[in-house]
């Protein structure tokens, strides 16, 4: 780059908490189905009673129990790289969102990465617990 180019560059240098490719951990808030194959009749509907087929009392015949609401929420951990860092600079001259590798692909906040996977785990229980509050 020539002289004349390199007017009005300024060159930033921006400290993060996080490097590229790093691998880290990252816990997020999914949408959990809760319904399971019925125990009684192991998804089939039917049971067979004193030589019977009857419609299983637990599932009604459908194979499946579903709780209320079908799903809930839980927080999970995943592994992955950071790809990209968002200079989204907050008001104390700090760096606070970051884009991860997963297979769904997405931007969080430094809050919810982790350099160390146990921690990551220990935070999840924590916002489950939180969750389960909630639910009662
Ligand atoms: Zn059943």
């Amino acid at each position: 780059m020539d002289n004349k180019a390199m007017k009005g560059v300024i060159k930033m240098t921006i400290k993060t908490k996080f490097d590229l490719n790093e691998d880290v951990y990252v816990i997020k808030r999914v949408k959990v189905d809760t319904s399971y194959k019925c125990n009684i009749c192991e998804g089939k509907g039917l049971i067979y009673f004193k030589g019977e087929k009857l419609e299983c009392p637990k599932c009604e015949g459908v194979g499946i129990i579903n709780s209320p609401n079908n799903y809930m929420y839980e927080w999970q951990v995943r592994s992955t790289k950071i790809y990209r860092v968002n200079p989204e600079v907050t008001k104390d001259c700090q760096i606070d969102r970051y884009s991860v590798l997963c297979s769904y692909g997405y931007t969080t906040d430094e809050d919810y990465i982790y350099k160390i996977e146990e921690d990551a785990i220990i935070e999840c229980q924590k916002m489950n617990k939180i969750e389960k509050q909630n639910r009662e």
